[in-house]
């Protein structure tokens, strides 16, 4: 019987998260929760100076936010020197690592001398010296690679690698071999940037006796253009992509499929879902294209058929961040204005940023936007307005369909358009040229608040049409 499955996302806490980041901590995330298994968060802070709290801080919220929770950790890299320190001494005093004067320099040199053999060190007790680890003259050390198979390295080829200081601090390949010995990793799930870290790694745990885990590199991502994916291709953090609106199940979603074997980056499934059809052995080994255009049409197809109070939440969330006065307005409102409010929206916005501003007039006053008023609002505009006033006024029922139906026949009548005949309408009690659907919007906003609106816009269209206004103009 196999033991359970432990991984881990190991971020070093030198930035933002990135797009390539939640994807290997969603992998490690998807294989821990369809197996039962365990994922352990292991800040890998060892660089001192880039490591900061902030940095942290910022990764655990973008995690947070992805909703991708860890069983164990975080756990400081940095705070475990000690048991680094502990278990290079075990080397030392075995003779697996040994004291060496050579430096990076000399290393070269050997190389360009002997193209055909890595490079083996003389022992020295000198307390200046750097600390190296004796690789095998001979065989080989494979890499079994759950999405490219096995990778061989030829043992003679490698240099002995630089494990620690000379003061007994260790570097980066030995400290990761021995976190994820201490930790029990089973399968170690990270981007391919890492492939040649791999075989180091896997001589160090050899020297110190404790058995290899299984590896999964994921191929690089690359943007639409086929190249490395960059700043130029739009947001590259998981919290720029929360800025722009997208939804964590959305982001889950796609970069979920992003690279699968089928190449179908396009399928709506929901995260059960994924958690119970994901397996590592079905990503593909070519890089991936993170397109942000493929991501925002299944945003919106999340957006639209996401659960009212979970739309709500996401919207709150959002406003919160970024707009404490529309917040406040927003909270104010009664559930049931709040709920109608998304309920209209629902098939107009593609992303979270979208909908306050779709929305808005139900909760304050409508915006100024000049444009619209004088795209719209000419003077003919007048009198098929206030006619549609009178209707609206005294409609029975007050519902969508009703006031469609009649408004209809009102704009037939006057032989118009819906364009002409009902965006001065929208103007009047939104400000603006786009909201949701008309008669939704009159129904949402009230009998009551619609009329004082079109009032307002009628007496500053004849405002306009008078000769003696328009002198004082
Ligand atoms: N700390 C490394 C990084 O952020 C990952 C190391 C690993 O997964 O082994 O790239």
């Amino acid at each position: 019987m196999s033991s359970p499955v432990r991984v881990r996302f190991a971020p070093s806490p030198t930035g933002a998260l990135h797009i390539g980041g939640a994807r290997t901590a969603l992998y490690n995330w998807l294989v821990a929760r369809g197996t039962g298994g365990a994922l352990v968060l292991r800040i890998e802070d060892t660089d001192r100076e880039r490591s900061t709290d902030a940095n942290v801080a910022q990764i655990l919220d973008a995690l947070e936010w992805l909703e991708l929770d860890w069983d164990e950790g975080p756990i400081s890299q940095y705070e475990r020197a000690d048991r680094h320190r502990e278990r290079l001494e075990e080397l030392l005093a075995s003779g697996a690592a040994y004291r060496d004067t050579a430096t990076g320099a000399d290393v070269q040199a050997f190389r360009k001398e002997n193209p055909d053999r890595g490079y083996r060190g003389e022992p020295t007790d000198e307390a200046g010296a750097a600390i190296r680890l004796r690789v095998p003259d001979e065989g080989e050390t494979v890499v079994p690679d759950a999405i490219r198979g096995e990778i061989r390295f030829q043992n003679r080829l490698q240099d002995d690698p630089v494990i620690a200081r000379a003061d007994g601090s260790v570097l980066y390949n030995f400290a990761v071999a021995v976190d994820d010995s201490d930790m029990g990793i089973t399968d170690v799930i990270r981007g391919d940037d890492h492939l040649s870290n791999t075989p180091k790694q896997l001589i160090v745990l050899q020297a110190l006796g404790e058995p290899a885990p299984r590896y999964a590199h994921l191929p690089l991502l690359h943007g639409p253009d086929g190249k490395k994916l960059s700043k130029r291709h739009g947001a590259a953090s998981v919290q720029e992509l929360r800025e722009e609106g997208f939804l964590p199940e959305a982001l889950r979603n796609y970069l979920a499929l992003l690279g699968w074997g089928s190449g179908d980056d396009e399928t709506i499934m929901s995260t059960p879902e994924l958690v119970e059809r994901f397996s590592i052995e079905r990503v593909g080994r070519a890089a991936a294209i993170f397109d942000p255009q493929k991501l925002r049409w299944l945003n919106g197809r999340y957006m639209r058929e996401l659960p009212l109070d979970r739309y709500e939440e996401q919207l709150a969330a959002h406003l919160a961040r970024n707009d404490p006065e529309a917040a406040e307005a927003f909270a104010a409102a009664t559930p049931e204005a709040r709920a109608e409010a998304c309920g209209i929206v629902q098939e107009k916005a593609q992303t979270v940023v979208e909908i306050w501003p779709l929305i808005a007039f139900l909760f304050t006053d409508p915006v100024d936007d000049d444009k619209a008023w004088r795209k719209v609002m000419k003077p003919e505009a007048a009198g098929v307005l206030a006619r549609e006033r009178e209707t609206i006024a005294s409609v029975e029922p007050f519902d969508a369909e009703t006031l469609e139906a009649e408004l209809r026949a009102v704009i037939e009548s006057e032989g118009l358009g819906a364009g002409k005949g009902l965006q001065p309408i929208r103007v009047a009690i939104t400000g603006t040229s786009v909201s949701p659907g008309i008669f939704e919007s009159l129904v949402a906003l009230g009998r009551e608040r619609s009329l004082q609106r079109i009032d307002r816009a009628l007496s500053r269209l004849a405002d306009a049409a008078s000769p003696v206004s328009g002198d004082q103009g």
